[in-house]
């Protein structure tokens, strides 16, 4: 599932693409990808400029000229494509916003949605229970000891918990740790001032480093996009079990921790 880097990749990448263009066209396929009547999103989105577009842990918010506000989930399997319909994707599209003779094409839609809501407060009561955002500049290393004080939990476990911290899922958790030193299931009441120190600081720099290459979707979002997807080979532990450790050698372990993969160094985190 897309977490906060790959959905800012995304956000960085349309603001470049859309911003300020007229949406001249809508297609719904999928009814259940959206939570109005067709006709009636057609209705408010159609003609509408796309004033920008925001961020807000996982989902992309966005904002059109009329006041109401578009809200993207990607979950499981979910992926955009940006281009003509040469371009398109041999895929089943749930839904499409058309720009003239470019498309942006809404795939892989089960669980994910595209929701549309009449103000930008009806989305901020939608989004009421996230936590705070890791990358947010009041998030700071005060804040989030602030956080971590008399909370109990595993370290993995309360990083993906998203009224805890918003935006990071299974693989992101894991990176962290990871570059960390710590175990993903240590105690976060065990751990010391200085390993919460560093928890913070991998936070920032595994978040801010999968951002700058791309995060880890499959797919680009447009022709000769060479940015979405670089993290993918960048990737320490998650889904690198068996393979050798990159700090010390060590075969990388899975191991289930709440019912989640949970990928880790035996060795070099403790
Ligand atoms: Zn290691």
């Amino acid at each position: 599932m897309p977490e906060l880097p790959e959905m800012e990749n995304y956000k960085i990448l349309l603001n470049q693409k859309l911003l300020g263009r007229l949406i001249s066209n809508v297609q719904i396929n999928r009814e259940k990808s959206i939570n109005v009547l067709p006709q009636v999103f057609i209705q408010n989105v159609q003609g509408q400029k796309i004033i920008t577009i925001q961020r807000r842990a996982k989902h992309l918010l966005f904002l059109l000229d009329n006041g109401q506000v578009l809200l993207l989930h990607l979950m499981l399997g979910g992926w955009m494509y940006f281009g003509s319909k040469e371009d398109k994707p041999k895929r089943t599209i749930q839904v499409q916003l058309s720009f003239g003779e470019e498309h942006l094409y809404f795939i892989g839609l089960r669980l994910g949605y595209l929701h549309i809501y009449q103000t930008t407060e009806e989305v901020d009561k939608e989004l009421a229970d996230l936590g705070p955002e890791p990358l947010e500049s009041d998030f700071t290393l005060g804040a989030f000891r602030e956080l971590v004080n008399n909370r109990r939990g595993r370290i993995k476990t309360k990083l993906i918990d998203q009224q805890f911290l918003s935006g990071i899922g299974n693989c992101y958790s894991d990176e962290i740790c990871y570059h960390a030193g710590l175990l993903p299931k240590r105690g976060l009441e065990e751990l010391q001032m200085n390993e919460t120190v560093q928890l913070y600081q991998s936070i920032q720099f595994v978040l801010h480093d999968a951002i700058k290459h791309g995060g880890y979707m499959d797919n680009p979002l447009y022709k000769n996009d060479t940015l979405t997807g670089g993290y993918n080979e960048l990737c320490k532990v998650y889904d690198r079990e068996g393979e050798s450790c990159t700090r010390c050698g060590t075969a990388i372990v899975k191991e289930m921790i709440s019912s989640r993969k949970t990928f880790y160094c035996p060795n070099c985190q403790k």
